[in-house]
């Protein structure tokens, strides 16, 4: 167990995706496959996209294979994780960083990579994307779209880092990544039925031409306005501004959170002081609606950004936390319903906010996209959530959807706001009531009693596998890209913290000796291991008995973390 995430190489990548699907028809734990089947396409920055849902800028798109399992699922826009000047330990995030038992909380914000590196996650998703979509028959290779995310003050997203990194989302054969993911499709075209030299060659190295624009709170209108005006008028891109949901001022706030049963929900009134007031955000919007015309760029807003609460239980560590998912709907549709009622259909809107099953299409049919989601992913389902809210919005007409629509937002909020499947359930209040805090029980023990698979579904870096040994199942947590997030551990069944007390595959002897978890990693037919307090290297035959059976198996079931 690390909090630092070793990156995947391209060519592992590729041998796990493609290995995974010839195994076991699935990608990344992802078994529900999305494919298009139908001819609606919406137009978006010169593109044809073949839906509008994805994942948000977050902890499903820091990493290639998160944006890999997205896509698989049916996600077509992928707004990737926010980059910035600072990263690294510098972030300063605490573990564990995400709560998400119903409504979610987190205390993480940008991307722990560099610009660079996190460059080349999304380099390497891209390439991945383009031979997997025609290789396995997923989708047009060009009916996905990657959104780029920057912060959080002009000068920050002046520096060279960023500049670099918005500079090559634009045009990425500059980055010496292309050339490693390009050379390894032209070095093993040959595997692939569907893929030849040409089609290799014609990847369009501009991954994204548009740009979510993250404010801290509390930034001030004149600076949000600078930033949005360098990036459309000096770097050319469409951009949606991500806007808070302080907009709708502390007391509707509080009526909606009460109304939706989240009485407990606690906030600070100073944040409405600092954030963008409506009243000042509206001729700001005018400007820039007006500016992107002049470029001939899309302006427009994306609701909303998380919001700002209380610790009062030991939810995560610190004072206060980012509140998103069940308790953000009614909040950020209150925000579409404010805006559209004072610009209409000129003001573009995309969406992150609560969206789900039961609501997706409804929001889509307001003309609110791309409709981004991150809660859900990290519950349930996990990933393969996607494929029931794909085939949601392709289920309705897109030519409905091309322009905002004030009077049907109205009736959504509405709707919302009176529909208690959007509320907080008498059950989630009594376990909430149950189990308040982070959950920080342990067990000494490696064994699941059942193994229920919940911490495989809703990990967003793909880090625990299932294995099978002497008929009994038990999970390995893979260590190499598990950032120590926790996730896992809110949807642990057991008294258990699965990144701390599963078997650990690890990918060196370094990132052993890092950890205090019991665990493994191979080098050839040699084997260095940590298990109930002996540590040593040996060869695989010569592990004990009980570690021996999870080596063999997890070798045999996941070759391809080993191959
Ligand atoms: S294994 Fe658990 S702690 Fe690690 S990244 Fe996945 S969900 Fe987070
Ligand atoms: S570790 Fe917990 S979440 Fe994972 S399979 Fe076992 S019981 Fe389920």
């Amino acid at each position: 167990m690390s909090d630092i995430m070793y990156p995947v190489s391209f060519g592992k990548l590729m041998n796990h995706i493609m290995t995974e699907y010839k195994m076991y028809n699935r990608i990344y734990n992802v078994n529900k496959i999305h494919r298009i089947n139908h001819e609606q396409r919406l137009p978006m920055f010169g593109k044809s996209i073949e839906n509008p849902v994805g994942p948000a800028a977050g902890p499903n798109t820091q990493l290639a294979q998160n944006i890999v399992a997205s896509y698989v699922a049916g996600a077509r826009c992928i707004e990737l994780k926010t980059v910035q000047i600072m990263y690294g330990e510098e972030l300063g995030i605490p573990r564990p960083c995400i709560y998400s038992v119903d409504e979610a909380y987190n205390v993480e914000w940008s991307s722990e990579y560099s610009c660079d590196e996190a460059a080349d996650e999304y380099i390497k998703a891209w390439f991945a994307l383009k031979l997997i979509s025609k290789e396995l028959g997923l989708g047009d290779p060009d009916g996905f779209l990657f959104i780029m995310s920057v912060g959080y003050n002009l000068a920050g997203i002046k520096s060279p880092m960023v500049d670099k990194f918005i500079n090559t989302m634009r045009s990425a054969s500059q980055s010496p990544m292309w050339d490693t993911c390009k050379q390894w499709c032209l070095d093993h075209v040959d595997e692939f039925e569907h893929i030849d030299v040409d089609y290799i060659n014609s990847i369009s190295d501009e991954l994204c031409q548009a740009i979510t624009l993250s404010t801290m709170h509390g930034c001030p209108a004149e600076e949000i306005e600078s930033i949005c005006s360098y990036l459309i008028s000096e770097k050319g891109l469409h951009l949606y501004l991500k806007c808070n949901p302080t907009l709708l001022g502390p007391k509707r706030i509080r009526e909606l959170l009460d109304n939706a049963g989240f009485e407990y929900i606690d906030f600070e009134d100073h944040q409405f002081e600092v954030d963008l007031q409506f009243d000042k955000a509206v001729p700001m919007l005018e400007r820039l609606i007006a500016l992107g015309e002049k470029h001939n760029k899309i302006f427009g807003v994306k609701l909303t950004n998380t919001f700002p609460v209380q610790i009062h239980n030991n939810e995560l560590p610190g004072e206060q936390m980012y509140m998103s998912g069940k308790s953000l709907l009614p909040v950020t549709i209150g925000v579409a319903e404010l805006l559209s009622a004072q610009f209409g259909e000129r003001l573009p809107m995309s969406y992150s906010g609560g969206a789900v099953k039961q609501n997706i299409k409804a929001i889509f049919d307001c003309g609110i996209w791309p409709v981004t989601v991150c809660t859900i992913l990290l519950q349930g389902e996990g990933y393969n959530t996607f494929k029931g809210l794909a085939d949601e919005v392709e289920s309705t007409d897109y030519n409905a959807a091309l322009k905002v629509h004030k009077d049907l937002i109205a009736k959504l909020a509405k709707d919302i706001s009176e529909n208690k499947i959007f509320k907080k359930s008498d059950a989630m209040k009594k376990k909430r009531e149950a189990m308040p805090s982070f959950p920080g029980t342990r067990s000494s023990d490696y064994h699941c009693r059942v193994t229920c698979g919940s911490c495989v579904r809703v990990c967003p870096n793909r880090c625990n596998e299932v294995v099978t040994v002497n008929d009994a199942k038990l999970i390995v947590h893979v260590d190499q890209s598990c950032n120590e997030c926790g996730n896992c551990a809110c949807h642990c069944v057991e008294p258990c913290q699965p990144y701390k007390d599963r078997i650990t595959f690890f990918h060196n002897a370094e990132a052993l000796a890092d950890s205090t978890n019991d665990g493994f990693y191979i080098t050839g037919t040699s084997c260095g291991y940590r298990f109930k307090g002996e540590e040593a290297v040996c060869d695989i035959d010569a592990l004990p008995e009980e570690l021996k059976g999870v080596v063999h198996a997890f070798c045999k079931e996941h070759v391809y973390y080993v191959s």
